[in-house]
């Protein structure tokens, strides 16, 4: 009993996705139960973001090569690119491995001041992997990743402050998913020829995230270490480890620095004396890629996510067809769906055989309605998670509920006063 779940079983319990020979390996279809979970956490993301002072963008998944000729993206990383889409031009379209040349050119599209920076754009953004069959699994590898991305364009003198700003976010939203996170990692470039740009310059950028991490990581409770090898190609960057309970070490969020693409896009704003200076640019996750926070938060919680991300947050359990009992139930189900809670009436067979279904399912909250509860306006609660029961007045218990959602708490609270 003690081995840890897998997402993939998990992801069938709770219909959570699917995938189909036809579509293809790698490209999960995305049921109702994990499209509730993914939209919930997109709006975390958007939210987060939004109070960070970022403004929202739209860009599409494909480009031109030539953009990713530009960006270093062609001559570092397209092992892991699709071919080009053989549409007959000289410079023929591919899809995206990642959003930050869209973002730089919606940088570019307007004359920038100092005065404007940091200029922070937010999207939830498809990208694409060409990763082989054999290596992609369930959701945790796939070929086209929904990543939480934000590109900030920011003042050199900007930076330490944008690195602290987009750490305390990420830390913020692992609260709210109750992950613990492991350890920290600086992670910089190493002795061979994969990275962009000048040697000089990733030591000052290295320079930089360290002593952010100096700062904020002995009050956070943070272990932090360096990692050669492990920085993207065009910068160092932070990843916040976390452990899963089958001991693998896996990169959730990060934050990192980049003087390389703004150099090869030209990015540039206007200076106090009106001289033209490259902004820096840093790109930050918090939720990270859908796919992944969704596999790893199966797996950490086994299918008992925070009470807010749960697909189904209330199932109504009416102990018989009794007439009173059925309508005590529909009028629970159109209270809390009121509410703007996610409910499923289980009401075929043995109430043992539902409440194992539910179990299985991983519903939050299992509610009993039986004559008792009905003729007294009550509904029996139970929080398999906290081995919580209570009895509450129907009405009592919504409110709770719905404020439990609306905080994105971890559970509701059944018990207290
Ligand atoms: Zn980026």
């Amino acid at each position: 009993m003690n081995v840890p779940s897998d997402h993939r079983d998990l992801g069938r319990a709770m219909n959570i996705f699917t995938s189909s020979p036809l579509v293809g390996s790698g490209l999960p279809l995305w049921l109702p139960g994990g499209a509730v979970m993914r939209q919930e956490l997109e709006q975390l993301a958007r939210d987060v973001a939004r109070m960070d002072g970022c403004e929202p963008v739209y860009s599409p998944v494909l480009g031109k090569r030539s953009l990713y000729e530009r960006s270093g993206h062609w001559e570092k990383f397209a092992d892991d690119m699709f071919p080009p889409l053989d549409d007959g031009s000289e410079d023929p379209l591919v899809l995206r491995p990642a959003n930050c040349p869209h973002h730089a050119q919606v940088y570019a599209a307007t004359p920038r001041s100092y005065r404007d920076l940091p200029i922070r754009y937010h999207e939830v953004g498809a990208m694409f992997r060409a990763e082989r069959s054999g290596v992609v699994t369930g959701m945790s590898r796939v070929r086209q990743i929904n990543l939480d991305d934000t590109h900030v364009f920011a003042r050199p003198d900007q930076v330490g402050d944008e690195v602290e700003r987009a750490l305390a976010s990420v830390l913020r939203v692992f609260d709210l998913l109750a992950l613990e996170v492991d350890h920290v990692r600086l992670s910089g470039c190493d002795d061979s020829n994969r990275w962009l740009g000048h040697p000089g310059q990733w030591a000052g950028a290295e320079e930089q995230l360290a002593s952010v991490l100096k700062d904020m990581a002995p009050a956070a409770g943070l272990p932090w270490h360096h990692a050669p090898g492990e920085a993207a190609f065009y910068g160092p960057k932070i990843d916040v480890q976390v452990a899963s309970p089958n001991g693998h070490e896996e990169t959730l969020a990060t934050v990192q620095l980049d003087f390389n693409q703004p150099d090869r896009f030209g990015l540039e704003f206007v200076t106090a004396d009106g001289g033209r200076e490259r902004p820096v640019m840093i790109h930050r996750g918090t939720v990270g890629a859908m796919e992944r926070i969704v596999a790893f938060l199966l797996e950490a919680h086994d299918g008992r996510v925070p009470f807010w991300l749960a697909p189904v947050q209330v199932c109504l359990l009416p102990v018989s067809d009794d007439r009173d009992i059925e309508q005590a139930v529909e009028a629970a189900r159109t209270e809390l769906e009121a509410s703007g809670l996610r409910v499923r009436v289980e009401s075929d067979g043995s109430l043992g055989n539902r409440i194992r279904l539910a179990r299985g399912r991983r519903d939050a909250l299992q509610a009993v309605i039986g004559p008792a509860e009905s003729r007294a306006g009550q509904i029996t609660v139970t929080d398999l998670a906290e081995g919580a029961r209570a009895s509450l007045n129907v009405t009592e218990f919504v409110s709770r509920a719905a404020q439990a959602a609306e905080s994105r708490a971890l559970r509701v609270a059944l018990t207290s006063a």
